[in-house]
């Protein structure tokens, strides 16, 4: 059984947060249990920093989390770096425009998350070769500081999903183009996770996000910390919370084709605040949900009404170019100074979706699709 802890915490007052922590790590063995072995190893704190947004829009894993581990770790005197890949611009930037430094002040070091170093995933089953940053090679624990965040591509996001970030800055809007089928990428996701394996998992759910995440959802409190040894077991925790199934979820049908334990709620050992006192019966899916089934050839007149394209708002876009910029398919264009979307081109990463810093690229999605998205919530 993997233990994971799930802990009330109200709010991100950093005392609260400094509580709900301990008592989490307490119950799943105390942080010794998890730190290198040597105290000259470094540990590498990999937050979900996917653009550089203020922490009340929880796009990004809260300043107060990652302080108090941040804190935590350095009390036991190891050399603590901090980083992750945004999708476009300065990692370091990005991580002090959404509320770090902070975190750097404590003695925290700014990662490198430019150096791309190739990481081998000897279990890799879409790749082996990883262009990962320098900062996650040279670790000697990564901790997955995750946000507990809906995700237009995979549905949810959290322990497993933030290693993506691992990867430096537009190569992983480039992977996306590598692999374009959602349950072939999840199974490249588990190649970065297998690859970078996380000692410890924490995943900020105390302002989750649903609806359109992982960049224009809606905050929404869910009040917890999930801390685990093991990033499947946090995230299917955080699952249960969010009352999504995993069997619905492409990371964990991925898991479970390759045997990659735990897939499966049963496996978990479940310590701290109960279930039915955290969990939620409404959190919002976001409405990119895709149903496959029948031939293919009927899938494909189905396609428009199942799957959502990014819709370019013309009032608030500002024209920045940030979409085209990351967009791995070449699908946006300039014309007339308006962004026009092929959707021929397009392979539904929703990168464009997660860039513009304008929330100007809407989802919406067809009428089967949305139908779609309210299966997600049942078996
Ligand atoms: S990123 Fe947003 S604001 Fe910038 S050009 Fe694209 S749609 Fe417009
Ligand atoms: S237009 Fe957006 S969703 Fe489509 S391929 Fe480009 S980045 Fe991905």
């Amino acid at each position: 059984m993997y233990k994971v802890a799930v802990v009330k915490c109200g709010s991100y007052d950093s005392s609260e947060v400094m509580e709900s922590l301990n008592r989490a790590l307490a119950l799943i063995g105390g942080i010794d249990t998890f730190l290198p072995a040597s105290s000259s190893g470094t540990i590498l704190l990999k937050p979900n920093l996917l653009a550089g947004e203020p922490p009340e829009k929880a796009v990004t894993t809260h300043p107060s989390v990652m302080q108090a581990i941040a804190t935590t770790l350095l009390q036991k005197e190891c050399q603590v770096q901090m980083g992750d890949s945004p999708g476009l611009g300065d990692p370091f930037k990005t991580a002090v425009k959404s509320g770090l430094q902070p975190v750097y002040d404590l003695g925290v070091l700014p990662a490198d998350f430019e150096t791309v170093v190739e990481m081998h995933s000897p279990d890799g089953r879409v790749s082996r070769r990883l262009p990962t940053a320098a900062a996650v090679a040279g670790a000697d624990l990564v901790v997955s500081c995750a946000k507990l965040k809906t995700h237009a591509l995979q549905i949810y996001t959290g322990g497993v999903k933030n290693l993506y970030g691992c990867l430096v800055g537009l190569n992983k809007a480039k992977q996306h183009f590598r692999y374009p089928d959602r349950d072939v990428f999840a199974d490249f996701l588990l190649d970065i996770y297998t690859a970078v394996m996380p000692g410890l998992t924490i995943i900020d759910g105390i302002m989750a996000m649903e609806g359109n995440g992982p960049r224009t959802g809606t905050p929404r409190k869910a009040g917890v910390l999930i801390v685990s040894g093991n990033a499947l077991a946090a995230d299917l925790a955080a699952l249960q919370v969010i009352g999504f199934f995993p069997n619905k979820i492409p990371i964990f049908r991925a898991a479970k084709k390759r045997n990659l334990r735990p897939f499966s709620i049963d496996e978990i050992q479940w310590l701290g605040d109960d279930l039915a006192d955290v969990q939620i019966q409404d959190f919002v899916p976001a409405v990119t949900t895709r149903v496959s089934f029948g031939p293919q050839l009927l899938q494909r007149p189905l396609r428009n009404l199942l799957i959502a394209y990014p819709d370019i708002n013309a009032t608030r876009c500002q024209s920045c170019g940030a979409c085209m910029k990351i967009c791995p398919a070449k699908a946006l264009k300039m014309v007339g100074g308006q962004v026009r979307l092929s959707r021929s081109k397009c392979i539904t990463c929703y990168c464009c979706h997660e860039a513009c810093t304008y929330g100007a690229i809407d989802l919406h999605c067809g009428v089967l699709g949305r139908t779609a998205a309210k299966l997600m919530r049942t078996e």
